[in-house]
């Protein structure tokens, strides 16, 4: 069942029901294609008829429009029926946000309508041997020649490939090393399957696509008018992240409908595996693991409609492409890692039943595997979320600095003015100011500014003080390795000597007894 939110619209908990008894109705067939494995086609086909791939599409192209909620609600429900929920996946990047956000009025009403209907498929196509995590180095090229492209190249593991009609393509535009370095050298194009000199080249076999293609496309002087180009000449690179980001959101959505599919299940078995002359469902141990499979699935769910609701209200929210694409990255590692651990605690949980196919959880492995992988790999996407973490304004500012308890003789943290506000920078005042940090924070150095919001004075000051301290042999520090501009600075010992006499960087707990414990070691 998919739970809905408080802030759902009425619409989107209906739809949400809606999808529950589609997929309840349509799990057998999907299973049969599975097996026999078979491109779900009639299943796709009932999706069509609901409209449910119009989910995010305005009304006005033929629509649902219930946003990226309700793509999220299509994704968790198709999540359950395995191969459907990803050909809704590569239906949606196939240009649905991109379109939405980029398209013109004539490509949002032949596009954004053919995405609604749901009968022409699309897929996205960034990938190829030599652009991987390095989605910019695209070889694929589109040269202008008058009024029409001509597009050349390759493109690698492809959802849809084959079974798509409508491909969004990225394409190099320009070799001008300045825009390859501002990634303005990208341009995204839609080409129709059919059209002269684009032609399916290998199928991959793939872990978790057992019954839908992934694949190579081949692009051999394909001409393409100008209206298949989206956005402006070199902006692809701009409509690529924002189509990532909504890809990494349903990446997200989909892995829910596995992880509670895989959670009910396991709870249906312990309830009837006997073992010990007891149901297992009374072991400790179980009970925890479901704990933890529950735990990671409301928040998982959580994070995921909750990024939802974010791209929903962007413009009132006035949230910028970055801060959503950070939580869209922020639901995809935690949905999918959460889901892969859970596929193995599932797993271990149901013993040898759990490794055989006929359960559903060996799937859920192998789908929350690729997943790791697809749309961004974990690791790019912990780059682009430590990356966020860095700019966002604010964020990760440490307001607070240790002072030395005047009683206690330990360092506690404060937002009060330091002692130091106001007096003169000098060379001792600042040898000083550095030996007290060390007594706070021995293993670590100070930043210029860390002195400066310390003693108020002047940066330009500080630095020079700073530089006749170390020509002084009195501190050490890290300067940048080509502009030699100062970065870190650290009283070395003979600067700690100088500041203040060995007393004064002194403190024993109170149970240590200076006879009894140091036996005349503070004794000089
Ligand atoms: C199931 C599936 C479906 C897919 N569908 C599509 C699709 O429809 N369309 C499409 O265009 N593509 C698709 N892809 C491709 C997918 O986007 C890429 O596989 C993915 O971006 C990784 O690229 P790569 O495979 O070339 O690995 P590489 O980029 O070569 O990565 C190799 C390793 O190096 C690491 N790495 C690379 N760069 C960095 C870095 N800067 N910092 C730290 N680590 C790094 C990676 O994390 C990885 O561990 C799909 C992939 C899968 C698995």
């Amino acid at each position: 069942m998919i739970e809905t939110f408080w802030w759902f619209t009425p619409e989107q908990k209906a739809f949400a029901k809606d999808l529950d008894e589609f997929v309840d109705n349509h799990l057998e067939e999907v299973e049969e294609c599975y097996w026999a494995k078979r491109f779900p086609w009639k299943t796709m086909e009932a999706v069509a008829e609901k409209g449910y791939m119009g989910a995010g599409v305005p009304k006005e192209y033929g629509g649902l429009d219930y946003g990226a909620t309700g793509c999220c609600i299509v994704g968790e429900g198709l999540g359950r029926l395995y191969a459907v929920g990803h050909v809704f996946l590569f239906n949606m990047i196939g240009g649905l946000n991109q379109l939405l956000r980029f398209g013109t009025n004539e490509q949002k009403e032949k596009y954004l309508r053919q995405i609604a209907e749901g009968k022409v498929l699309g897929a996205v196509c960034i990938t190829e041997p030599f652009a991987g995590s390095d989605a910019a180095n695209v070889f694929t090229t589109a040269v202008q020649e008058g009024d029409h492209w001509i597009l050349n190249g390759k493109k690698r593991m492809i959802s849809g490939a084959g079974v798509a009609g409508r491909y969004f393509v990225y394409a190099k535009t320009s070799d001008d090393p300045t825009l390859k370095a501002q990634y303005r050298h990208i341009t995204g194009f839609i080409v129709d399957r059919g059209v002269k000199g684009f032609t399916l080249e290998k199928i991959n076999s793939l872990i978790g696509f057992d019954n839908i293609p992934n694949g190579y496309l081949d692009f051999d002087n394909v001409e393409l008018s100008d209206e298949q180009r989206v956005g402006e000449i070199g902006s692809g690179w701009q409509i690529m992240m924002a189509g990532l980001n909504f890809e990494r959101l349903l990446t997200s959505a989909l892995s829910l409908g596995g992880i509670s599919w895989v959670m009910q299940l396991v709870s249906h078995y312990m309830e009837r595996r006997v073992q010990f002359n007891s149901q297992v469902q009374r072991f400790t141990n179980l009970q925890f693991d479901l704990a933890d499979i529950v735990k990671k699935y409301y928040i998982s769910r959580l994070v995921t409609y909750h990024t939802a609701y974010l791209l929903d209200h962007t413009k009132e929210l006035k949230l910028t492409e970055f801060e959503t694409g950070t939580w869209a990255s922020v639901a995809k590692i935690y949905d999918i890692e959460s889901g892969r651990e859970i596929g193995s605690t599932a797993m271990q949980m149901t013993g040898g039943d759990g490794l055989c196919k006929f359960y559903p959880i060996e799937r859920l492995l192998r789908e929350a595997k690729i997943a790791e992988i697809g749309a961004g790999t974990t690791e790019i996407q912990k780059t682009l979320i430590y990356r966020m973490s860095q700019q966002k304004h604010g964020f990760l500012d440490f307001k607070y600095h240790f002072k030395i308890h005047p009683e206690l003789g330990v360092p506690i943290l404060t937002m009060a003015p330091s002692e130091w506000t106001g007096k003169e920078v000098n060379k001792e005042n600042i040898l000083k100011i550095m030996a007290e940090d060390f007594k706070c924070n021995p293993g670590l150095y100070m930043t210029p500014d860390d002195i400066k919001d310390l003693i108020k004075g002047r940066a330009k000051a500080v630095e020079a003080v700073l530089d006749e301290l170390e020509k002084d042999g009195l501190i050490v520090t890290l300067r940048h390795p080509k502009t030699k501009k100062l970065i870190l600075a650290k009283a070395n010992y003979e600067g700690l000597r100088q500041a203040y006499p060995k007393e004064f960087y002194r403190w024993y707990p109170d149970w240590i007894k200076e006879d009894e414990f140091i036996m005349g070691m503070t004794k000089d």
